[in-house]
């Protein structure tokens, strides 16, 4: 559990009380996402259900009221469907639905009272799901953040042949960029600092990676009518990668914003209106994102084994948080495993 900041203890706590509508899983994997990091930094937490929410595993027990669960069935943990009563709902835009918000911020009435960096958790069934033959826990733990990248390429539709630029190799920007070529994209290049997070985006089918804007700007030129990328994913969250991101799009282009950028920052509006750019946000996923994620997977077309690397266990939980904030993994992905 997270008791404050960079402070994690492992705590025994009751085992979670099946109540209707519930169900409990054993957790098999759990990856460790960048709301984790920023939670375990500043010791502030949306809920403690929220602390490990990247889950795969096994459900061992089922309340009454919860659909079609059984004991024994492989799942992972996302949003549920839209409730369809509270206002967005009623207003048409239940992306943002009462009843889905608090599910994923772990404020809804059945959330349990730590996340799944545990060995069981108790969950409402309607945010369970079904894992496909196939996908193992390790690749499904990735269905949250697969799911968050679908959700990007959804909005931004890359048509047939675009020309795609990915700023940011972490999880959601390699998922992203999967995803953009599975989506029709012509060639995907990657804007990433970190030589080995260049190296593993082309392993998974990028084109090209950069280590500068100045690099990528140069390659763009030599692509299609040499004009810029159609489509501009930004998945780093930072200043730098926002401006980065604007640079590498063409006129008529359009720049989707996935990335956290912290407050304050701000767009080149000159050169947006002067490019003609449409720009386009994306925030979180439903239902339908995940369910697409999890069907990609299983016909081995979405790989994400490659993101995630040995699972670490409760007692190297405090050490893997403490090395993530100073510098990103090998691997984008590190997921753990109850032992
Ligand atoms: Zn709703």
């Amino acid at each position: 559990m997270l008791t404050g900041p960079r402070r994690i203890e492992i705590v025994e706590v009751a085992e979670p009380e099946l109540v209707p509508g519930s169900c409990v899983v054993a957790v098999e994997r759990c990856g460790i996402g960048g709301p984790d990091l920023v939670a375990w930094s500043t010791g502030e937490l949306v809920a403690p259900a929220w602390f490990g929410h990247e889950w795969a595993g096994r459900v061992v027990a089922v309340g009454a009221d919860a659909g079609e669960r059984f004991v024994g069935e492989r799942v992972v943990g996302a949003v549920p469907p839209p409730c369809g009563r509270c206002t967005p709902c009623r207003a048409g835009i239940d992306t943002t639905c009462r009843l889905v918000m608090s599910m994923i911020l772990g404020t809804d009435e059945l959330a349990d009272s730590h996340g799944a960096f545990a060995e069981r958790i108790r969950v409402d069934a309607r945010r369970v799901h079904r894992l496909p033959e196939g996908v193992d826990f390790a690749d499904g733990s990735l269905a949250e953040p697969g799911a968050v990248a679908a959700h990007a390429v959804r909005r931004a539709r890359p048509s047939l042949g675009d020309i795609v630029v990915v700023v940011g190799a972490g999880a959601v920007g390699l998922l992203v960029a999967e995803l953009a070529r599975l989506s029709g994209a012509g060639r995907v290049a990657v804007l990433e600092r970190e030589a080995d997070r260049r190296e593993l985006a082309c392993r998974l089918g990028a084109d090209a990676a950069f280590g500068s804007p100045e690099d990528l700007l140069r390659w763009l030129s030599g692509q299609g009518h040499g004009l810029g990328a159609d489509v501009v994913f930004e998945c780093a969250g930072g200043q730098d990668a926002v401006d980065a991101g604007t640079e590498a799009g063409r006129t008529g282009g359009t720049l989707v914003l996935v990335g956290t950028a912290p407050d304050g920052a701000l767009l080149r509006a000159s050169t947006l209106v002067a490019r003609e750019m449409t720009v386009s946000a994306s925030l979180g996923y439903t239902v339908a994102d995940v369910h697409r994620a999890l069907h990609l997977m299983a016909d081995d077309r979405f790989r994400v084994s490659e993101l995630h690397g040995p699972a670490i266990g409760f007692a190297e939980l405090a050490s893997t948080f403490e090395g993530l904030s100073r510098r990103p993994g090998s691997r984008p992905k590190v997921l753990f495993q109850p032992r």
